[in-house]
Formats: C-alpha cells, sequence, structure tokens
C-alpha cells in the first residue's frame, strides 16, 4: 500500500497529537475534549468583536468544548468583504456585538470523533486545512449537495452570525469553532492566497454559470467586462481560465485596467478617455473589431453603469447583472431600446451555490496553471490587531482584496 508524505505526515501528527492529549501531568493542555488534537492548543482564544460602529476589540474567550461532531480550526487568514465593511460602518444587520469574517481559511487542530469527511465526501484528518459555506439549515433547495440549485444567499454563514455563548463564531480570530451542520471542505490542496480568495471567487464562478444558462456565452463569445473592481476582475480570470479569448474591461482606473490585461483582459476601455455613452460605446466596439459584444458583465454597483452596458452589446446578446449585493437604488432603462427590441436575455446574480463553491477550487488552480497573478489581488494584509485599519484601507478602496493574515 502506497502512503503519501502528506499521508505520513497527517499520521505523525495524529500520533503526537494524542501524545500530547494523554500525557498525564506537566502538559499545559486545556480544557478541550474531543476525540483528536494536533499539537498544543492555548487556553484562551481571540476574537476581533465588532463592539460599537467602526470599533473592534480583540477579545479573550475560553477555548470551547470541541463536541463529537465539531472541529476547531486555527485561523490562518480571512479576506474582508464588503459585507463586512457594510457592517463595520453602519450594522445594517444590527449584529452588534458581532465576530465578523466570512472568507476565512485555516488548519484543524481539533475534531469530534464524528468527524470524517468533507461535504464533498473528501476525508478529514487534522492538519487538513478547511474552509466553510453556509451552515445547514432545513430547505432541501440550499442544501443538498448535489441537486442544489439555489444560492445561499438566505442561509447562516459564519462571521455573519449572532454572538453567543462560544463567541468563535468568525474568522477574524485564531480559533473558530465549526459546528455540527456546517459545510466545510477539505482545501489542503491550494496554498493560503488561493483559499482567501476561495469566497469572493465562489461569486464569480456562480455568475459565469449563470450567464451559460442564456446559450449566448460560448468559446468564442466577445465579452465585456464593467468595472474593474475584486469583482471584475476574478470575472475576467474566470472567462480567461474557462478559454474565452475575446475579453475587453472597461472601468476608469488605468492601474486596475493593467492588471486586467494581466488577468486575461485582451482589450481595456478607459471611460474616462470618452464623452457620452455612444463614445465609449464606439471604444467597446473598436475593441471587437467592429463589432458589439456578444455578452456583458456589469460588476459595478452604479446604477448608472446598469443603464449604459445595454449600448455595449449586440442584438440578441446576453448580460449578467452582478453588481449589486446591496441596493444601490433605481436604474432607468429604455425597455424598448435596450431589451426589447434588441431582445436581450438578462440574467441576475448573486452569492453562490454548494456545487459552485467546490467548483471554485478547481478555478483557482487552473487559474495558478496558466498562470494567472491571483495572489496580486490581495494588495493589502493586516494582522489581527490592526483591523479597524484593514477595515478603513477597505473603505478608502485604495487596494483591491484586504485581508487578515495571521502570525
Ligand atoms: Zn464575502
Amino acid at each position: 500500500m502506497a502512503v503519501s508524505e502528506q499521508e505520513v505526515e497527517q499520521i505523525v501528527r495524529q500520533i503526537i497529537g494524542q501524545m500530547s492529549g494523554n500525557a498525564a501531568g506537566g502538559q499545559k493542555q486545556t480544557a478541550v475534549s474531543g476525540s483528536g488534537s494536533s499539537g498544543q492548543i492555548p487556553s484562551v482564544a481571540h476574537v476581533a468583536m465588532l463592539t460599537a460602529l467602526e470599533k473592534f476589540e480583540v477579545k479573550e474567550y475560553p477555548m470551547p468544548a470541541v463536541g463529537d461532531d465539531d472541529i476547531l480550526v486555527k485561523v490562518e487568514g480571512c479576506g474582508v468583504c464588503g459585507t463586512d465593511a457594510h457592517e463595520f460602518k453602519r450594522d445594517p444587520f444590527s449584529l452588534i456585538p458581532v465576530a465578523l469574517g466570512h472568507e476565512g481559511t485555516g488548519e484543524i487542530v481539533k475534531m469530534g470523533k464524528n468527524v470524517k469527511q468533507d461535504s464533498a465526501g473528501k476525508p478529514l484528518h487534522l492538519g487538513d486545512k478547511v474552509v466553510t459555506c453556509m451552515i445547514f439549515d432545513d430547505d432541501p433547495d440550499i442544501t443538498m449537495y448535489d441537486l442544489n440549485k439555489q444560492n445561499v444567499g438566505a442561509a447562516d454563514v459564519y462571521g455573519l452570525l449572532p454572538d453567543d455563548e462560544v463567541h468563535l463564531n468568525g474568522w477574524f480570530a485564531d480559533y473558530i469553532l465549526i459546528r455540527k451542520g456546517s459545510t466545510v471542505f477539505n482545501v489542503s490542496d491550494l496554498d493560503l492566497d488561493s483559499r482567501i480568495l476561495i469566497e469572493p471567487c465562489a461569486v464569480l464562478v456562480h455568475a459565469v454559470e449563470r450567464a451559460k444558462t442564456t446559450g449566448i456565452l460560448r468559446f468564442n463569445s466577445r465579452v465585456a467586462v464593467q468595472g474593474c473592481g475584486p469583482i471584475g476582475l476574478i470575472c475576467i480570470a474566470v472567462l480567461r481560465t474557462m478559454g474565452i479569448e475575446h475579453i475587453t474591461a472597461v472601468d476608469g482606473n488605468e492601474q486596475r485596467l493593467s492588471f486586467a490585461k494581466r488577468l486575461g483582459a485582451d482589450h481595456t476601455v478607459s471611460f474616462k478617455e470618452y464623452q457620452g455613452i455612444e463614445a465609449l460605446t464606439g471604444a467597446v466596439k473598436e475593441s471587437f473589431g467592429g463589432h458589439l459584444a456578444d455578452f456583458a458583465f456589469q460588476c459595478t454597483g452604479n446604477p448608472n453603469a446598469h443603464a449604459n452596458i445595454y449600448k455595449f452589446i449586440r442584438n440578441g446578446g446576453g448580460l449578467c447583472e452582478l453588481g449589486f449585493f446591496v441596493n444601490g437604488g433605481d436604474a432607468t432603462i429604455n425597455p424598448h431600446f435596450d431589451l426589447c427590441s434588441k431582445e436581450i436575455t438578462l440574467v441576475g446574480s448573486w452569492v453562490y451555490t454548494l456545487r459552485d463553491y467546490a467548483t471554485t477550487f478547481d478555478f483557482l488552480k487552473r487559474a495558478k496553471a496558466i498562470g494567472l497573478p491571483m495572489a496580486e489581488l490581495i494588495t493589502h494584509k493586516y494582522p489581527l490587531e490592526q483591523i479597524n485599519e484593514a477595515l478603513r484601507t477597505n473603505l478608502a478602496m485604495t487596494g483591491l482584496k484586504i485581508a487578515i493574515v495571521n502570525q
């Protein structure tokens, strides 16, 4: 029987874990219970709690007991999402005090005896790197892994839960307790930067899957991507990874446009160089050699950008609108000219399905294999103690992806 190096390492870790767990006296082991643990687990965990608007405090809590179905994860890092920024600024979900952070990843340091495999059926061991997706509730359309057709927008996720007696409910922390009923994926074969990018990338894998339902997005399609923030940039990378050659990125920021090229756009158009929508449409058309786009992705949160993008699309073309994670206001279109007479097929996209989440792991591997500089999307890394600054950097929109990285 062949045993891989990784498996040997895991077995060794497991044995060492059991030894330290069973050692009598002298061990600074804690009151943590469960079937296995790796290495030393401190007696307290540190959690960045949002205790007031624009104010995180790193609090200490006792390390919780690990139940038979639970997993204790030592957090390695977590991306800062726009949702975190909204919560930080305004608390729209009335969650304060709350442990935020849902784009996190880390290493299993202890798990209950009933935990054997992840939500995709892959075995789980101590030392494995994991991410979570949503927490199951009883809606089969959301929770069925294989037959899922519905996005997880209505489900609970770690990092947006009300505070409770465990407190380790978000990824802006050094430990998180993953409880029974959560989806968890073994992503040990992805590097830390890739793992931090899983959640935002899943949003784009989903958007492209939505776009494909129109039947218009094809191998040789001409695709316009409007907005080159993290979402638009990842959109370009997903399209490029699936073999789409003709991608035009539209934005007003030269730095972002040049990064768009490195992530797979073959042409860029800066809207700042054109006066009015007709001139801008002309530039987009020119980028496709005199053709309008077959398909367009709208990746900004600006209602005017939504209204304008129809002009870039050919008769019979398609549009995926994914820029409005929050209510950004109303957009005015002309239903006759923009939609009916052109026979545009329009899809909206929001968050992702569980299936998209798993597809994203493969996307990230492929993006790396074809040399797309995905890791450069993470422009800022802060330790947990500087979380307030990390959020302020996110709000200032001077970077792309901001992340908290431990140690
Ligand atoms: Zn997010």
